[in-house]
């Protein structure tokens, strides 16, 4: 009897599609095959494999079982619960698990190294590369690491002194040393880790829940050696939103467990995302430290999953296949059996009000480990205290500035803005310059001197005269980025060593340990940053943060407006005063009477939920009810609304469903493309999911109206 195989291709298509199994090929699901697909050969997985019935119409054959780590049962059903769960194609998330299978192996490499022969004609240059050939490397290297040509490292290779082997990086991965202890831990710290120790063994969320500067890091990595120990196949899972923080805990995990984990985030190299992949794929690699597409790794036997910085909106992926990483984790958690622990200073609301209702179980770290205490947060009304006109800081955080300076400790200006100026206009016609066929201000940045849209992506040179009316020099910077406040932090402390930390600066994560290490060693008076350095990391001399505007995310806001202000200012002033030097954060707001401000204030985040959950529940939002949205797009502005017209009168009439729109949204034309939302609301019980799929069924979008689906959005543009 032959048999039928389902085979799901990595490809927005709907459905897995069925191959004839030749006889003999032995297939299982989740292994990884080639089909014919068109006229092409395609990889894809087996999901599924049955008998076939007598009579169906002849289907083509499986060409080849690649040969190639299968995907396990738990990811393969992982993936399927993700995209039913976003209302997307399965191929979707199954591109996201299939990545590092896909990347190439690492190829040789050509290494250079000393024979010992002495060079027949030697000269300072020859010199210094035989100092610097210590170890194998790159011929590059070595003259790098030497400071000469290339030419030098060549002559030598001829003559003998240098011999050119050829070598493949390791393959295998250093198993962690469970016999190193971590830090002896404080009393509040040794409970909180000996209740995640006791949840390991089966699927249960955790929430640690503890100030910045707590020790929730070493509680986890307690938790995470406890997991490892356990079971010598074991392997754990740490997310983290940001490429410069997973730098900082891999220096951590590399230091508690003498072996470097798997590293998984955007900016690893084709052939070390290979490695990686089938290191989980095989169970040699046992602790992965990733972005959030790393829940989508082929764990084998997967114990313990960390989602560190929980409330960061960085985990929800927006384009693409659009997942929440934190709530997908807990559902990776409970296929695998595993435990999960979401730790944060500043947990989401979600996540806060399922402990509050027992469904995760509640740690909390009350105080900074040791002598170092929360820092004393000052506000700053710029009503009363502004800075002189055409300048960002004013006199008060100036002055605290100035002291810092003098006591040799390190100031951190956060500003939440990359570029210069995030807005030029003309002060002769008033034109605003904006992105072509975009509804979006052009962001001047100083280090490029280009104007650079940060939706799209496009960017120009500056011009010299207004495009609109054509005067001379009469092109405007409105209000900071972070290049802009670095250039007045230089101009008020010239001898101070600034730097600034954004993703324009900090484009890899190499840059991003460089910088990190360099705030650490205290070789960085001043740092002036964005989000991207004002999360996780600790700096021992850093007493000073100032918050350039703290008002900047009320803004415009969204449901999550107040929540996500408190969040990032309560990460951010939380940098300052680690170890044994008190700390002081000081807050511009032209606003200190609002309730995020206040709470900032008096540290009180108990109270400040607390008022934002009533505010919530009130309107049945989240957590307490749920979101779906619709963005519909086309080039056509009456082809599109037409199509989103026709679509609100077949949205499915369910007891507990609202549906808004629809409207123009905020960014009515991004890229040549006019937008359209839908917002639906559900009660909690709603399988908004299946909802949404039913609605989605109903609609048949025209050749170029495109429909994207956001489960529980975050963003509302
Ligand atoms: P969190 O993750 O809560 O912000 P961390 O785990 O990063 O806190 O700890 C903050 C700082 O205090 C780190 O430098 C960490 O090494 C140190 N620390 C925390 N707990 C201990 C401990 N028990 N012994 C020694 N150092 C600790």
């Amino acid at each position: 009897m032959s048999r039928i195989a389902s085979v799901l291709i990595p490809m927005p298509l709907p459905e897995a599609f069925d191959y004839a199994e030749p006889e003999g090929m032995g297939l299982a699901a989740g292994d990884q095959v080639a089909v014919p697909l068109g006229p092409r050969l395609i990889r894809g997985v087996v999901t599924d494999l049955r008998e076939a019935a007598g009579g169906n119409r002849p289907l083509k054959p499986v060409a080849e079982r690649l040969d190639e780590p299968p995907l396990p049962p738990g990811t393969l059903e992982f993936v399927q619960w993700a995209a039913r769960y976003a209302v997307d194609a399965p191929g979707q998330p199954l591109a996201i698990a299939l990545r590092g299978a896909r990347a190439p192996k690492a190829r040789p490499q050509r290494v250079v190294r000393a024979t010992g022969a002495a060079p027949a004609r030697p000269t300072p240059a020859r010199s210094k590369v035989l100092a610097a050939a210590t170890a194998p490397m790159p011929p590059a290297d070595l003259a790098r690491a030497a400071g000469v040509g290339a030419g030098v490292v060549k002559g030598l290779i001829d003559e003998g002194v240098l011999a050119l082997d050829h070598v493949v990086p390791a393959a295998g991965f250093q198993p962690p040393d469970l016999t190193r202890r971590g830090a002896a831990l404080s009393d509040s710290q040794a409970a909180a880790a000996s209740a995640l120790s006791s949840s390991l063994g089966g699927f249960g969320v955790t929430l640690l829940d503890g100030v910045t500067g707590s020790g929730k890091t070493e509680v986890y990595l307690e938790a995470a050696a406890a997991a490892l120990a356990a079971d010598p196949e074991a392997q754990v899972l740490i997310l983290l939103p940001e490429i410069a923080l997973t730098q900082a805990v891999i220096a951590r995990v590399t230091a508690r467990f003498g072996a470097a984990p798997g590293e998984w985030h955007s900016d690893v190299a084709p052939p070390a995302r290979r490695r990686v992949w089938e290191g989980v794929a095989d169970g040699g690699c046992r602790i992965v430290v990733g972005a959030r597409s790393a829940l989508f790794l082929p764990f084998r036997r997967l114990k313990l999953i960390v989602v560190d910085e929980e409330h960061d909106g960085s985990f929800k992926q927006e384009d693409g296949f659009i997942y929440h990483a934190r709530d997908l984790a807990v559902v990776r958690g409970r296929i695998e059996d595993a435990a999960v622990v979401l730790a944060s200073a500043t947990p989401s609301l979600e996540s806060l009000r399922n402990a509050e209702t027992g469904r995760y179980r509640w740690l909390r770290l009350s105080a900074r480990h040791g002598t170092a205490r929360l820092p004393d947060i000052e506000l700053v009304d710029l009503r009363e205290t502004p800075p002189e006109s055409g300048r960002w800081l004013s006199p008060p955080l100036v002055r605290a500035m100035a002291e810092t300076w003098e006591r040799g400790e390190q100031t951190l200006l956060f500003l939440n803005r990359r570029g210069y100026a995030p807005l030029v206009l003309c002060k002769a016609c008033g034109e605003r310059m904006t992105a072509p066929d975009t509804d979006s201000w052009l962001v001047e940045h100083r280090y490029t001197g280009r104007l650079v849209c940060h939706l799209t992506g496009f960017s120009m040179p500056k011009p010299a005269a207004c495009p609109h009316c054509g005067a001379k020099d009469s092109l405007a910077s409105i209000g900071p980025g972070v290049e802009r406040v670095e250039e007045e932090a230089r101009a008020l402390f010239p001898e101070a060593r600034i730097a600034v930390f954004s993703s324009d600066t900090v484009f890899d994560a190499r840059e991003a340990r460089r910088l990190v290490e360099a705030m650490a060693a205290g070789d960085i008076d001043i740092l002036v940053a964005t989000q991207a350095a004002a999360k996780g990391h600790n700096f021992p001399k850093l007493t000073l943060v100032g918050v350039v505007d703290a008002d900047l995310g009320l803004r415009g806001g969204d449901l999550r407006a107040a929540e996500r202000t408190y969040q990032l200012l309560a990460q951010a002033t939380g940098r300052a005063g680690r170890k044994d030097r008190p700390g002081r954060a000081l807050l511009q707001t032209y606003a200190p009477e609002h309730a995020v401000m206040q709470a900032l204030k008096a540290q009180d985040r108990d109270a400040f939920v607390a008022a934002e959950m009533a505010e919530r529940e009130l309107a049945g939002l989240p957590p307490f009810g749920r979101l779906a949205a619709v963005i519909a797009s086309g080039p056509d502005a009456a082809q599109l609304d037409a199509f989103v017209r026709g679509m609100a009168e077949v949205a499915p009439n369910t007891p507990g469903v609202e549906v808004y729109g629809p409207a123009d949204a905020p960014l009515g034309l991004v890229r040549g493309r006019r937008r359209k939302r839908f917002l639906v609301r559900a009660d909690r019980g709603v399988d908004l999911s299946a909802y949404m799929a039913a609605w989605r069924a109903r609609v048949k979008p025209p050749g170029q109206v495109r429909v994207a689906i956001d489960i529980d959005p975050y963003s509302f543009l």
